[in-house]
């Protein structure tokens, strides 16, 4: 029996990555997708493949910083599968490879900061306060937000990208604090290093290497790693689970809080 038979889903920041391999996989566990990006080329690509696959999916442009972008988006998925169960809330902005690297935090500059929370917390807010009310209009739903183990620990060069994946444990409470009673269930899901293209094609080996060996299991991630983790999440086998951050890590916030 498929996970999410007759739901509807979107998944934002689907044109790649950990996004891509998500909207692939609730679509084999039977959901419509509406795949979101602000890249609609590579939405596209992703939407078209799953249809290939029998699945159902449809590709949305959008920034999901931008209110009435979200709000259309929602609107999309909404007008095209007749509702929403779920919303995987999962674009970014933080690869150092697009944005530089953040540096020191005395060295930071401001307005970087401000570009990577636009996307990372405004997005992910501007994502739910448009999507909560159509599931209360159909007695409830699941929103997962895509959040990193840098959310507990801390990132060298990337305090604005770590910041951001904090507050993004904070919105996941308060959403499910607020909606929980109405049948909304919110949660987060926290990465370690998963090896994405993107990260394939900007991570040296030695660096890859080195990392893997911090994952307790020996090696990064793979974007399936959180996709599957995603389904299981938005399904009902995971209706006890909400206003938390689940750890898809490999370990690796095991081993870097240990002292031996
Ligand atoms: P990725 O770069 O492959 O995917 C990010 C996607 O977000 C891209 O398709 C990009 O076009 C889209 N995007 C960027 N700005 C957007 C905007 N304003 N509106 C809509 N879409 C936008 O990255 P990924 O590694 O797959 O990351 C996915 C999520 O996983 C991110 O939230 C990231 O922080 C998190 N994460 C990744 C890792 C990792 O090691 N890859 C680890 C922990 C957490």
């Amino acid at each position: 029996m498929p996970l999410l038979e007759d739901k509807v889903a979107i998944v934002t920041g689907g044109a790649s990555g950990i996004g891509a391999a998500t909207a692939r996989i609730l679509a084999r566990e039977g959901a419509a997708v509406a795949v979101a990006d602000i890249d609609g080329p590579g939405a596209a690509k992703v939407a078209d493949a799953i249809t290939a696959a029998g699945g159902r999916a449809v590709p949305v442009t959008a920034d999901v910083a931008e209110p009435d972008q979200v709000a259309a988006m929602v609107a999309a998925a909404v007008g095209e599968f007749g509702g929403l169960d779920v919303l995987h809330s999962n674009a970014m902005l933080g690869d150092p490879a697009v944005m530089g690297a953040d540096g020191a935090v005395t060295d930071l500059d401001p307005d970087v900061w401000d570009k990577v929370m636009r996307v990372n917390v405004r997005g992910y807010m501007l994502g739910a306060k448009y999507a909560i009310p159509e599931m209360l209009a159909r007695g409830g739903g699941v929103i997962v937000n895509t959040a990193s183990v840098t959310g507990f620990l801390s990132e060298l060069a990337r305090p604005a990208y770590g910041t951001s994946k904090a507050a993004i444990l904070g919105l996941t409470r308060n959403i499910a604090t607020q909606y929980g009673r109405r049948g909304v269930r919110c949660v987060a899901v926290a990465p370690g290093v998963v090896l994405t293209e993107g990260l394939k094609a900007n991570m040296p080996p030695q660096a890859r290497e080195m990392m893997a060996a911090h994952h307790l299991t020996g090696r990064l991630g793979e974007p399936e790693d959180v996709g599957e983790l995603v389904a299981f999440l938005a399904s009902d086998l995971a209706g006890f689970i909400t206003g938390c951050a689940v750890p898809v890590d490999g370990g690796l916030s095991a081993h870097v809080a240990s002292y031996a």
